[in-house]
């Protein structure tokens, strides 16, 4: 038997209708705050990665599903979806006019890492990215973008950890302050924080290593938010302003929040739930005022996030959001002769956005009836041969137990099915 490699996982039928609600919930909130889907390939040269990403991180150099095509060129499955964006929008020059562009898109990442609970070697996100607005109103409104689709998922517990990063001006100060204060901390440093100490110091303030952890918690470690150049610091103002505004309340400063990536600038957030462990992120995001140019692009300010949807999915499954709705109406029909006579009434009811299911092969009452519970009917349409011979047929609210008769029509199974949408549809509105 073959069976999938090792990290890539099959959503299965029992799960998609969670993903498929994600997905609704997604477009519904994007649309109301006025985003716009793009759609950008898996594949793409490896240098834009290499280049967007940093040469020297985790993703880059062990992460990458990377490969030669048949001229010899280096093609990478995307890690991350921000690279491809930006590339499309350099290329495309969507935001030559100078005007904000608020974009969105949702697809499979690739990332050669240890798979474990709610993390696979093909991964999915949400990802929402804005290019050409440099305020902060903007920062604070993807924040409560973000908590306005968690919320209407209806995950609970969720705490939005938000920070400031600084910029060119102020952080290689902080950099070096925070340099000095590691070294002396140095041996008691994990080995990968030893070394990225020197070279990006501020990538040990997010060390997952326990130890590393507390000794930026517990030993007095700078903090960014006391070392930001005046420009900075109203901006960051400006952001904590506007989320009180909007009445976030489980909204925390995280002075030693940064994210993995290096291409990040002033504010950085993320969504945590406390029902994860160490692995509690969500989704998070921030601005990234350089990325475009760096890609070669024009000087375009950016900011966005990325929600990790197997995760996601995982947590509201945990939280028994998952109850997968059943069709409006089960047909039982007893035999052959049932299944001739409902079958255009079947098709006639769907056409009116009614979900019906039916099987087509006899079986008995008892069966049937246990196939409707199985599969969380709301209503019973059950047609025997006993039915046939009288006109009319048994429906029954699988709820109330209440079971009104229907008058069978079989040559004209658009009306009949006008008359049965009027029963099963009305009582639930
Ligand atoms: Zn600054
Ligand atoms: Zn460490």
């Amino acid at each position: 038997m073959i069976k999938a490699i090792r990290g890539f996982k099959d959503i299965l039928p029992d799960e998609t209708g969670l993903w498929q609600e994600v997905e609704a919930a997604a477009a519904r909130v994007l649309r109301a705050f006025g985003y716009q889907e793009i759609r950008v390939p898996v594949v793409e040269r490896t240098e834009l990665f290499a280049r967007s990403i940093g040469s020297d991180t985790d993703i880059v150099e062990k992460e990458m599903y990377s490969f030669p095509d048949r001229h010899d060129a280096s093609l990478t499955l995307r890690p991350e979806a921000t690279a491809g964006v930006v590339r499309a929008v350099i290329e495309h020059n969507l935001a030559g006019d100078g005007r904000p562009l608020k974009l969105w898109f949702m697809g499979p990442m690739f990332r050669y890492e240890r798979p474990q609970k709610g993390r696979q070697r093909q991964f999915h996100q949400l990802d929402v990215e804005v290019f050409n607005d440099p305020t902060p109103h903007m920062d604070a409104e993807i924040i409560i973008l973000l908590d306005r689709f968690l919320g209407d998922l209806g995950l609970a517990d969720v705490e939005m950890h938000v920070n400031s990063l600084g910029c060119p001006v102020c952080r290689p100060d902080y950099k070096e302050t925070l340099k000095v204060f590691l070294r002396q901390a140095k041996s008691d440093l994990c080995p990968d924080c030893q070394r990225r100490l020197e070279t990006n110091p501020l990538r040990v303030l997010d060390c997952k290593v326990p130890r590393c952890a507390d000794i930026v918690r517990d030993s007095g470690a700078p903090k960014i938010t006391d070392h930001l150049c005046p420009d900075c610091r109203a901006h960051d103002a400006s952001v904590w302003s506007d989320l009180g505004r909007a009445g976030l309340t489980r909204v925390h400063r995280n002075p030693f929040l940064v994210r993995g990536l290096d291409y990040y600038s002033r504010t950085t957030f993320e969504a945590r739930t406390g029902e994860l462990g160490a692995q509690n992120a969500v989704a998070g995001g921030g601005r990234y005022d350089g990325l475009v140019r760096s890609l070669g692009g024009p000087d375009v300010p950016g900011i966005g996030f990325a929600v990790g949807l197997e995760r996601l999915t995982m947590l509201l499954a945990e939280q028994s959001r998952a109850h997968r709705p059943g069709p409006d109406l089960y047909v039982a029909a007893l035999d052959d002769a049932a299944v001739e006579a409902s079958f255009g009434l079947v098709q006639a009811t769907r056409s009116s956005n009614v979900t019906v299911e039916i099987d087509y092969q006899p079986g008995s009452l008892k069966s049937r009836m246990k196939r409707a519970d199985k599969l969380n009917a709301a209503w019973v349409l059950i047609l025997g041969p006993e039915e046939l011979a009288g006109g009319q047929a048994i429906l029954r609210n699988m709820a109330t137990k209440e079971q009104p008769f229907f008058r069978l029509e079989p040559e004209a199974p658009d009306r009949a099915a006008a008359r049965l949408t009027e029963v099963i549809v009305k009582p639930k509105e």
